[in-house]
């Protein structure tokens, strides 16, 4: 199936994010996980890529695994991050051969203490690149870009950064998932922008149920995400309880999911974080368990 059909017609597209584990252990955990989070079907199941590809083969081991034992289509992440032209042709080779459904195209971040990204010699410097090499030599993969409610952090202004998107769609990309945010108003007015100039791929929220306090200020310092001031004072009241914590940020990503479902969103990235307990909390409360097609 095209990546862009399952966020057609109501549909409500469904798809998890996981991360490569470090240990063996971690990645029986992630299994049992994501077995669990089968329960709610699906479209794709997304890994990420590490920084400066250092989970390159792991991400694709990954990803073959959960094809293999759940059946469900998969995506790779990708950055450009330290790769040439051809080690990225190389790694899409790979994923190729892996039987991969799709790529998430992606820059990536300036590796740890540099605060530019440089592409290295022969190199790409933006997605939008990698976005064209992919369409023009890998036609077959079906392509999402990550998308900026609250505006990429090194963009000048959001004006400017919504070309740039554009430039990714225009060479290409099928949907579009945002990086997290807790401010519908913020994905409804980029909604609207996208709209505005002409930006016609599905957009796909991306969400992160926060269930517990100390999650808070790595999510703002990694991306920049904005986290209601009052939502963040009912975690810090109750630092102490972590089943308490855990129940406030579900209901807290309960009632934003539900907006979004109501202002009619193509469909949904849950950034799981290799848990299967917060989203599945999530999305029986919104009923998800039968199987929309
Ligand atoms: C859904 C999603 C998944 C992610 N997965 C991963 C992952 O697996 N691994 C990882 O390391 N990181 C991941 N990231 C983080 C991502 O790599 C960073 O946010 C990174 O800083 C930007 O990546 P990008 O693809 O959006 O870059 P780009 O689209 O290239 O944008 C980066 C910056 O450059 C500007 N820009 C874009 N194109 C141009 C152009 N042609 N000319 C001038 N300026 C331009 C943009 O406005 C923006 O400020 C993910 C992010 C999202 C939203």
């Amino acid at each position: 199936m095209k990546l862009g059909d399952y966020y057609q017609s109501g549909r409500m597209g469904l798809s998890f994010e996981l991360f490569p584990p470090k240990t063996p252990a971690g990645e029986a955990a992630l299994m049992k996980h994501c077995g669990a989070l089968m329960e709610f079907h699906p479209d794709v199941v997304t890994c990420t890529y590490g920084a400066g590809g250092s989970t390159r083969e792991k991400t694709l081991e990954i990803v073959r695994q959960v094809k293999q034992k759940f059946g469900v289509p998969v995506a790779s992440h990708l950055t450009c991050v330290g790769s040439t032209k051809q080690q990225l042709r190389d790694y899409l080779d790979a994923a190729n051969r892996q039987q991969v459904d799709y790529i998430v195209a992606l820059r990536g971040d300036p590796p740890r203490g540099e605060k530019k990204f440089r592409p290295v010699s022969d190199g790409l410097s933006h997605a939008n690149e990698l976005v064209s090499l992919i369409r023009s030599e890998y036609s077959h993969f079906g392509i999402a870009v990550g998308g900026y409610p609250e505006m990429h952090q090194e963009a000048p202004d959001p004006h400017i950064d919504l070309e740039n998107l554009k430039r990714k769609v225009d060479a290409g990309a099928d949907i579009v998932i945002t990086q997290l945010f807790y401010n519908n108003e913020a994905f409804f007015v980029f909604r609207d922008r996208c709209d505005k100039i002409g930006l016609e791929v599905p957009l796909i929220p991306g969400i992160l149920p926060v269930t517990n306090y100390s999650q808070v200020h790595r999510l703002a310092s990694l991306c920049g995400a904005n986290l209601p001031r009052r939502f963040v004072q009912a975690l810090a009241d109750c630092e102490d309880d972590a089943e308490q914590q855990f129940q406030i940020g579900v209901d807290y990503a309960i009632a934003q999911v539900n907006d979004l479902i109501q202002q009619q969103v193509a469909g949904m990235h849950f950034y799981v974080l290799n848990k299967s307990q917060a989203a599945s909390a999530v999305l029986a409360a919104l009923g998800r368990s039968e199987k929309t097609t």
